[in-house]
């Protein structure tokens, strides 16, 4: 996840770049102000800051609107008067914002030693919930839920938060069986009170306008009353799950330095990580050496053209997928399609507008980065798949250092051909979804999770000492075993997971042979199954 310091530093460039426009208002510096609007707003949508994410982006279209050309700055007095008040509200927004992220993160750093409490260290997700609505069973039942997933509940009934305190990573207001005009209200105050924070309705009558008035309320999403528990908390613990993004990396081929001087500079902005390539000759090993995840490409070049380059590049498996978009002054329609049948993604035409330039880098990066993520990780649980957990484990224990140890894991169900028979496949999934999420919730950040099989998982838990992983991993048992499903007939049902654990030992020279850990970490857990299921069995190496 984006800090709230990357945000901090966005907010100032944003000022920046409207001052600078007040002070000269030329069509340069207008696009500088676009492209820190744009900049905000994505990293808006990476940190799931839906209500910000809102007004960033109005304002963004409003300000692409007045883009137009050199003849269009200075804009009018009064619409730059406008612009300028709501540009001054962003910020403020975008600061306080901050400033509430800046507290939690103190907070979190205030706990006691978190080092050498492994299993205290939540470090993935959200941490804190404040639940609204009627007391009852219901409410009841949902944070004690959630309590197994690690995540504390401040059960506010219909009194709102207390202002100025942030820390709550959802606000959940259940609005089932409440008139609407009653709940409506709670809602509209709760929004103004946080406007930035992330709003979910529960049960929500199944019902348009119910709906719509809540989205134009506030609400950042609407559950209905037949939401299951495990909606509710898939919903919860998913909301900002936002994985770390690295830098897109973007290679420019082009001949002319004044057109590769334009486009780094719109892409160096928002902080891609870019080389120019004049001689499209050194394209192979360039591509080799830099890794990029997007090729920008010119149509025309002396020594060759951008086809050429593409369809050479297409000759190597390893980078068929790369997005190739070409860069040209073309408007030939014909010479655009052969373009793309050779090979090409996109056409960026000249003069670009660098806005578009980096809304097309970004989608395209993003799908590609998708594609490649799909291929290592499970669809089921998002977890690594068999293959990739192998990968991380294998260089998990590379990087230990000769005083370190790694933990690894095999989990398995109990008795999960059960819970398919009695209550369906779909209800099975759902199990072993809530595993993931519990895993993950309750894992640090830094250790290895895998889904290894139908209803296996493997970890690994990097520097921790045997006892410790022991513990952590009882602890989560134990409360994997308390999780309520609801399956046929909505009948209320719980289940349990067995685990062994291998632990690699300093100093003993086998200790880097993944293989010998996995085999032992599997015969612990055949030890833990005939022992009566439920149990963790630890064997040390
Ligand atoms: P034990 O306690 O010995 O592990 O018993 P078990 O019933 O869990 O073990 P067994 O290996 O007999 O059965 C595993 C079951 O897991 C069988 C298979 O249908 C089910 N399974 C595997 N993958 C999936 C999946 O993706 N979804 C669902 N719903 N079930 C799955
Ligand atoms: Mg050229
Ligand atoms: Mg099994
Ligand atoms: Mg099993």
């Amino acid at each position: 996840m984006l800090t709230s310091s990357s945000l901090l530093q966005k907010e100032r460039a944003l000022q920046l770049a409207w001052a600078r426009y007040q002070a000269y208002p030329n069509f340069e510096h207008f696009v500088e102000f676009s492209l820190a609007i744009n900049n905000c707003t994505d990293t808006l949508t990476q940190q799931s800051q839906i209500g910000l994410h809102h007004i960033c982006r109005q304002l963004e279209q409003q300000t692409l609107l007045l883009f137009g050309d050199e003849n269009n700055h200075p804009i009018a007095a009064d619409i730059m008067r406008a612009l300028g008040e709501q540009v001054a509200r962003l910020c403020e927004l975008l600061r306080r914002y901050c400033d509430s992220e800046g507290e939690i993160t103190q907070e979190r750093r205030a706990r006691p030693k978190p080092e050498d409490a492994p299993a205290a260290r939540v470090t993935n997700g959200v941490q804190q919930v404040f639940l609204m609505g009627e007391h009852g069973a219901r409410q009841h039942d949902l944070a004690t839920q959630l309590g197994y997933f690690g995540i504390s509940v401040y059960e506010g009934g219909w009194n709102l938060p207390a202002s100025g305190h942030s820390g709550f990573g959802a606000y959940l207001l259940d609005v089932d069986e409440q008139p609407a005009g009653r709940w409506l209200s709670t809602l509209q105050q709760l929004r103004e009170r946080v406007p930035m924070a992330y709003i979910v309705c529960l049960g929500m009558p199944d019902d348009f306008i119910a709906m719509n008035q809540a989205l134009q309320a506030g609400a950042d999403h609407c559950m209905a009353q037949s939401a299951s528990l495990q909606q509710i908390l898939s919903q919860v613990l998913t909301h900002r799950e936002t994985e770390e993004q690295e830098s897109y990396r973007v290679l420019i081929i082009e001949d002319s330095r004044t057109a590769a001087h334009v486009i780094n500079r719109a892409l160096e902005e928002r902080g891609t990580l870019t080389q120019v390539l004049y001689d499209p000759l050194q394209t192979l090993s360039v591509v080799r050496q830099f890794q990029p995840d997007l090729i920008l490409m010119d149509m025309y070049m002396p020594s060759c053209t951008g086809v050429e380059v593409a369809r050479v590049i297409r000759q190597h498996d390893e980078f068929l997928s790369i997005p190739i978009v070409y860069l040209s002054g073309e408007t030939n329609i014909g010479l655009q399609v052969e373009a793309l049948r050779l090979g090409g993604d996109q056409f960026l035409t000249k003069p670009f507008n660098p806005v578009l330039v980096n809304a097309v880098v970004k989608s395209k990066i993003d799908r590609y980065r998708a594609l490649r993520r799909s291929m290592q990780n499970d669809s089921l649980t998002g977890l690594l798949n068999h293959i990739s957990s192998q990968q991380a484990l294998t260089t998990a224990l590379e990087r230990l250092q000769d005083d370190e140890g790694l933990a690894v894991a095999m989990l398995d169900i109990d008795h999960f051909k059960q819970v398919n028979d009695t209550h369906g496949h779909p209800v099975g999934d759902q199990v072993i979804r809530s595993l993931a999420w519990l895993l993950k919730q309750r894992l640090r950040r830094s250790d290895v999770i895998g889904r290894y099989g139908g209803e296996e998982f493997v970890a690994g838990l990097a520097r921790a000492r045997a006892d410790d992983a022991e513990e952590i991993l009882d602890r989560i048992r134990n409360d994997f075993s308390r999780i309520v499903f609801h399956g046929n007939d909505n009948r209320p049902f719980q289940t349990s997971f067995s685990v062994g654990v291998a632990v690699c030992m300093e100093g003993v020279p086998t200790r880097k042979n993944l293989k010998t850990l996995l085999e032992a970490a599997d015969a612990a857990l055949y030890q833990a199954k005939r022992q009566g299921r439920n149990r963790v069995v630890l064997t040390r190496r």
